[in-house]
């Protein structure tokens, strides 16, 4: 079965899902391509309709129409033996606190036809020396690993990651990073959502932006941040700017907003602005304060397509 899957293009393919609930219509006939073995990232602020998407996808919720083709059948939602190819990261895990780690996993892979011995699904997560250790006992990275550990189990091709690094320190973040790539590396195709723009723009081989239920931007993370042109973008600590210094910054870039106390500049003629802007400091006596100069970012590229930040 894999083989043929990996024959295939795409994972999966999905046209025109719908669900409502009542009058609010959370995914509004969505489509798109999941390519084989790749890290497909679903991107959007709260309420845009991602976790309604993940579990239809997933087989948890059924669409009110639309179709899925996945592993190479087209169905109107996913079946069970769909189900036994799948992975699900189950959101905080919820395990029995005063159940050892490997018995979590002997658990999960009584729940399937096929299952990857446990001892190799602890190496894979790096919890071989947690395998005794009583779930409550674990930090917050180490539950985290161990519900990705229960989610790959059954050995999925195609494993959904529901916002897996969300509340985890940087550390605990990089080790999740590195068992993605690994799962892409061993030709698995994963499904992701997250909140930070980083994880998305490092992780993520294509990126769909959903809003109010819809998709409105798709694409690698390079080629939707090139949606925004030649454009560099200049950023500085924007508290104190006076009304008539505002002003006058918008006459040598070709936007200007100040969001949460950060003034962005954006500008096709860099060093024609940063001559601009530090004569522009000179003038209204102005400190340059926490001053960068960065490429646009998805965040950007969500910003310029509705006005509003991803996170609030
Ligand atoms: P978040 O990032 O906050 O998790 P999301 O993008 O995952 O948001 P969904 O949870 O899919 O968004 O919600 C999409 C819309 O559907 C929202 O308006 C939400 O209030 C609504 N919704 C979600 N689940 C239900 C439900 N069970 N009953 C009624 N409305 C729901």
């Amino acid at each position: 079965m894999a083989s043929a899957t990996a024959k295939m293009a795409f994972t999966m393919k999905v046209s025109q899902l719908t669900k409502h609930y009542g009058q609010t219509k959370a995914v509004d006939g969505i489509s798109f391509t999941v390519p084989h073995a790749s890290v497909f990232t679903i991107l959007g602020p709260n309420g845009a309709g991602k976790t309604t998407t993940m579990e239809m996808l997933e087989g948890i919720r059924e669409p009110d129409s639309g179709e899925i083709e996945v592993f190479g059948e087209r169905l109107t939602k996913i079946t069970r033996s769909a189900k036994q190819r799948i992975g699900v990261l189950l959101q905080e895990g919820g395990f029995e606190p005063y159940l050892k780690v490997h018995e979590v996993l002997t658990m999960f892979a009584s729940f399937f036809h096929r299952a990857i011995p446990v001892g190799d699904i602890l190496a894979a997560v790096e919890l071989t020396e947690k395998s005794g250790a009583l779930v409550r006992t674990l930090s917050g990275g180490q539950k985290q690993r161990l519900a990705i550990g229960a989610a790959l189990i059954n050995d999925p091709d195609l494993v959904f990651l529901d916002e897996p690094t969300t509340g985890l320190d940087p550390q605990a973040r990089l080790n999740i990073w590195d068992i993605v790539s690994a799962l892409q590396a061993r030709d698995k195709t994963v499904i992701l959502t997250t909140h930070y723009m980083e994880e998305a723009e490092a992780l993520s081989d294509e990126v769909c932006i959903m809003d109010y239920g819809s998709i409105i931007a798709q694409g690698s993370p390079k080629s939707l941040a090139e949606q925004l042109g030649e454009e560099t973008l200049i950023e500085f600590r924007g508290l104190d700017v006076s009304a008539r210094a505002w002003e006058n910054l918008q006459l040598f870039c070709k936007a200007a907003r100040n969001d949460q106390m950060v003034i962005t500049l954006e500008t096709d003629h860099l060093t024609d602005t940063m001559e601009a802007l530090f004569a522009w400091s000179r003038t209204h006596d102005f400190k340059l304060r926490d001053l960068t100069v960065r490429q646009p970012n998805l965040e950007d590229v969500f910003l310029s397509l509705t006005g509003r930040r991803l996170r609030g």
